[in-house]
């Protein structure tokens, strides 16, 4: 959830393994990894701030702090939570094209560790 909006839904596996949001990306590259030889050696850090609920931007309401944002696309049209797979959905213009390298996890990152547990989870803002 971003700024009162769910921006991306799945089990564990889709979440962790496959986050297609921008914000989910930034989010599991937040986490702290304590193993050295484990840690990314790519960073990613979100810019400027949370905008305010109450008056969020034009568009996607993750656009003024994304690195991706599309001009006169992302500031226009908000976009809708969109099944991604049976059971992802997710609210973003570029789900599936987001660049492969940018310096945000997916599932091959060995710093990312998983449980084996297969429940639906949202991630908090
Ligand atoms: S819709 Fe655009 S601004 Fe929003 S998360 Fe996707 S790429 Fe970024």
């Amino acid at each position: 959830m971003y700024a009162g909006r769910i921006v991306e839904t799945g089990t564990r596996a889709d979440i962790y393994d496959n986050p297609q949001h921008p914000y989910t990306r930034a989010l599991l590259a937040a986490v702290p990894v304590v193993d050295p030889a484990r840690r990314s050696t790519q960073s990613f850090a979100l810019s400027g701030d949370l905008p305010n609920p109450a008056s969020p931007p034009a568009g996607c309401r993750f656009s003024t702090r994304c690195p991706f944002a599309v001009p006169g696309l992302c500031d226009v049209k908000e976009p809708p939570l969109a099944s991604w797979a049976p059971t992802h959905a997710v609210a973003c213009h570029l789900a599936g094209d987001l660049p492969e390298d940018t310096g945000l996890p997916r599932s091959s990152d060995p710093s990312l560790e998983r449980g084996t547990t297969d429940e639906t989870v949202s991630l908090p803002r």
